[in-house]
């Protein structure tokens, strides 16, 4: 009989898609994908390393697998992703239940980890490089959706922001073909996907070793040109995420105004609004850059959606500096906000500044912003009441049987009435109501 293996994914959407890459491979091998770690023979925690909170998760999750199988020793515990690059065989005397330790670039060597535990090693680690030849090729049955599909353009990050533990968890920046990135899209779209994101930690960081697949297309970087080839396929829906500041040239915005399936949606982290913690965060950019790239946003000729990432508390952050961002945040008027208090990750440079702020200034700071995003995403999201938006179809609503939910072009959701066969289906719906972080509408006849 094979084995199940039971894949539990926590983190970014590079976690995600590293999953479902994962599953492909052992699948190709033999093994039987399932759902449930009640199920399975073989569990694999793939882990998030960027705050300390999301670290912490992962022991307390070994811990629960063990305990609901106690005795159970043919039982296979495996750590993946970030974690597990970062902890490397630490994790075996933290964790002594734990078998595999999977690095971040041994996601396609899983099978033969496997296979050296079955065969007696009782504790086996790869936190090696790629190989040459390992493809990204990912079965339909092993997507988070059949609607959505994720594609990495680039893996990695260069940038060493003085707070983020990815370019240690995740090495150099190293991007995809365009020309594989082009044909991934092209077979997605035949299977019947309406929507690809484009994913890695700085997309428009892209920068191929090899032209294959950007001939013909003109743009100002090769983002810009990755963006026109991937648009030319014809995909319905093309979203992309992260953006870094730095990078973000405004040819993308030109690339966006020129084809309507690229989605009026951009990400674009600021992390602070004030230039001295800009500064001690090494992020390359000053709020002024920051302000002149969303300008080019903000006046585009389609109406796009801006949502960012912000850190309070940083390591030497006074109440000036924070005003800064509050003011930041009241002038960019973003469609979202992911907030977050700073966390400390040992082997970062910012790990040694003084002058920590309490925790206890670091949630106020938390609230406060909140508030102020609060109050600017009430009036944008208000401004929605009547309009129509394309909406995709992704699932029915988990808070009501009669509800289906989906997300609009400009990556806001969006519940309304209907039934399941509309599930897949890109339609229209008109708003009638604004909630807090969601749509409310009805679906307007064809
Ligand atoms: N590469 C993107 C960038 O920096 O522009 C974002 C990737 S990061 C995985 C997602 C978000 O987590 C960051 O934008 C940042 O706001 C937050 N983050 C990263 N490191 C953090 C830390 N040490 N403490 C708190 N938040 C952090």
């Amino acid at each position: 009989m094979k084995s199940k293996v039971y894949i539990e994914t926590f983190g970014c959407q590079m976690n995600v898609a590293d999953t479902e890459r994962a599953a492909t491979g052992l699948r190709q091998s033999g093994y039987e994908l399932c759902n449930s770690a009640d199920d399975a023979d073989v569990v694999l925690l793939n882990t998030c390393s960027v705050r300390e909170r999301a670290e912490r998760k992962v022991y307390t999750r070994i811990g629960e697998v063990r305990a609901a199988r106690p005795g159970d020793r043919n039982l296979v515990i495996g750590v993946m992703g970030c974690v597990a690059q970062l902890e490397g065989e630490s994790i075996f005397s933290n964790a002594p239940t734990v078998n595999m330790v999977i690095g971040t670039r041994a996601t396609d060597r899983i099978s033969s980890l496997i296979e050296r535990v079955r065969e007696g090693e009782r504790k086996v680690s790869d936190l090696g490089e790629r190989g040459e030849h390992e493809g990204w090729d990912v079965l339909p049955v092993e997507r988070h959706s059949p609607h959505v599909a994720f594609i990495p353009i680039i893996e990695g990050c260069n940038k060493f922001c003085s707070f983020c533990i990815v370019p240690y968890s995740r090495g150099r920046e190293r991007s995809r073909p365009a020309s594989e990135i082009v044909a991934e899209t092209n077979r997605l779209k035949s299977l019947g996907y309406k929507e690809v994101h484009l994913i890695g930690q700085n997309v428009n960081s892209y920068r191929p070793r090899i032209e294959n697949g950007l001939e013909g297309f003109s743009g100002a970087t090769p983002f810009c040109r990755l963006l026109r080839a991937v648009a030319a396929t014809g995909m319905p829906r093309i979203k992309f995420t992260t953006s870094f500041p730095r990078d973000f040239h405004p040819d993308i915005v030109t690339a966006i105004e020129d084809n309507p399936n690229l989605c009026d949606w951009i990400h674009l982290p600021v992390q602070s609004g004030s230039d001295r913690v800009l500064k001690a965060m090494r992020r390359g950019h000053k709020r002024a850059d920051y302000l002149e790239r969303i300008e080019r946003v903000k006046t585009s000729n389609r109406r796009l959606s801006l949502t960012s990432d912000i850190i309070v508390g940083f390591p030497g952050e006074t109440d000036e500096d924070f005003r800064q961002t509050i003011d930041l945040v009241e002038q960019c008027r973003y469609d979202s906000l992911y907030i977050f208090k700073y966390s400390k990750r040992a082997g970062t440079p910012a790990a040694s500044f003084p002058d920590n702020v309490p925790e206890s200034e670091q949630k106020a700071r938390f609230l406060e912003l909140e508030r102020v995003q609060k109050a600017i995403q009430e009036k944008i999201y208000r401004e929605y009441v009547g309009r129509t938006l394309s909406v995709l179809v992704e699932r029915q609503s988990s808070r009501s049987e009669t509800d289906l939910v989906g997300h609009s072009t400009c990556h806001k959701v969006v519940n309304f009435p209907g039934t399941s066969a509309l599930e897949g289906e890109i339609i229209d719906v008109e708003v009638t109501e604004a909630k807090t972080n969601s749509l409310y509408g009805v679906v307007r006849a064809a």
